[in-house]
C-alpha cells in the first residue's frame, strides 16, 4: 500500500519558513506584496484567488485583490499592467488565468515585468528556466519538484513520465526533473499506446484534466504517482489518477485534494519573497 504523499504538511511547514523571511525583510523595511488581477466571475478562479490571498496573509505578506468586470478591455488591462510594473510597492503580479476571450492571453503575460513574473510564465523566465539559470520557476512544477525531492525520492538516472504538455504543469515539469537528470518522456493526446509509456516511469506526474485516466494497470509495481489534475465530479474533487485501485501499486501517491495544490500557493509566496529581495 502506497505512502500517501501529505502536501497540506510539506507547505505548511514551508510556509512557516517563508513567514520567518518575511518578517526578517519587514525589519529591513520591506514589505513584500503580491497583486493579483481577477478577471470576470469564474467561480473556480474565484477560489484559486481566495486561497492566493488567505495564504499570504498568514505568512504576513501583503496582497493586493484588483477585481475588473469580465468585459475589460484588453488594452485596460495592459495599461494596469505597466502601472504595476513601475510601481515600487508591487513585487510580484500574478493574472489568474483563463482569461475572457477576448483577451489575448500571451500579449498579457509578455506584458508583465519580468522580475515581478511571479507565475513564472513569461518568456524570460521560461527561457532562463530551459538553460539552467536561476528564474522564478512556475508554481506547480516547482510544487510537485519540491514534493518529490521532500519524500526523499531519488531522481537523478530515474524515468520520469509526464502525462500532459501544458504551457504552466506538462512542459515546464519534464523540464525541472530534466534539469535534475532524470530521463524524461512527454506524453500527450497523440500518444500511441499511453499505458506502454506510463508503466515504464519510476516517478509518474498526470496533469490533464481527465477524472481516472490512470489506472493501475497503467503503473509500474513501486512507482512514484503525482496527480496533479483537478476535475469535479458529482461536486467533488477527483484527481486524474483512479486514487485507491492505485495506491495499491504505487509505493507513494498524492491525494487530491490535499496534494500538489497546497505546493503551488507555497512556490507563488516563494516566488513573490523572491522577487521582494
Ligand atoms: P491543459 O488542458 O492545458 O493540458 C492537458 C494536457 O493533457 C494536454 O497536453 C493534452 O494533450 C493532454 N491530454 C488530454 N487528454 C489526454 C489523454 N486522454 N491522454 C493523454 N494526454 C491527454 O491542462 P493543464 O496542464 O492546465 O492542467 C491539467 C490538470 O491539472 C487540470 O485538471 C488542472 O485543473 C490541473 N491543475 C492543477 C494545479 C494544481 O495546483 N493542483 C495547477 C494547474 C493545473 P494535447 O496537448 O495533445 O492536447
Amino acid at each position: 500500500m502506497a505512502v500517501v504523499i501529505d502536501g497540506k504538511q510539506v507547505a505548511q511547514s514551508y510556509r512557516l519558513k517563508l513567514k520567518e523571511e518575511v518578517a526578517r525583510l519587514k525589519e529591513q523595511r520591506i514589505q513584500p506584496k503580491l497583486t493579483v488581477i481577477l478577471i470576470g466571475e469564474d467561480p473556480a478562479s474565484q477560489s484559486y484567488v481566495r486561497g492566493k490571498e488567505k495564504a499570504a496573509q498568514e505568512i504576513g505578506m501583503d496582497s493586493d485583490l484588483i477585481r475588473l468586470p469580465a468585459e475589460t478591455t484588453e488594452s485596460e488591462l495592459l495599461h494596469l499592467i505597466e502601472r504595476l510594473n513601475v510601481d515600487a510597492s508591487v513585487h510580484g503580479i500574478l493574472v489568474q488565468l483563463p482569461l475572457p476571450q477576448h483577451i489575448d492571453e500571451s500579449k498579457v503575460i509578455f506584458a508583465i515585468a519580468p522580475e515581478k513574473d511571479v507565475d513564472g510564465f513569461h518568456p524570460v523566465s521560461v527561457g532562463k528556466m530551459m538553460i539552467g539559470e536561476p528564474t522564478f520557476l512556475p508554481c506547480t512544477p516547482n510544487g510537485i519538484l519540491h514534493l518529490v525531492k521532500e519524500m526523499n525520492v531519488p531522481i537523478a538516472g530515474r524515468h520520469v513520465v509526464v502525462v500532459g504538455r501544458s504551457q504552466i504543469v506538462g512542459k515546464p515539469v519534464g523540464m525541472l526533473f530534466l534539469n535534475e537528470s532524470a530521463t524524461v518522456t512527454y506524453c500527450h493526446s497523440k500518444t500511441a499506446d499511453l499505458a506502454a509509456m506510463t508503466r515504464q516511469a519510476d516517478i509518474l506526474i498526470v496533469a490533464v484534466g481527465v477524472p481516472k485516466l490512470i489506472t493501475a494497470d497503467m503503473v509500474k509495481p513501486d512507482a512514484v504517482v503525482i496527480d496533479v489534475g483537478v476535475n469535479r465530479v458529482d461536486g467533488k474533487l477527483v484527481g486524474d489518477v483512479e486514487f485507491e485501485t492505485v495506491q495499491e501499486v504505487a509505493s507513494m501517491i498524492t491525494p487530491v485534494p490535499g496534494g500538489v495544490g497546497p505546493m503551488t500557493i507555497t512556490m507563488l509566496l516563494h516566488n513573490t519573497i523572491e522577487a521582494a529581495k
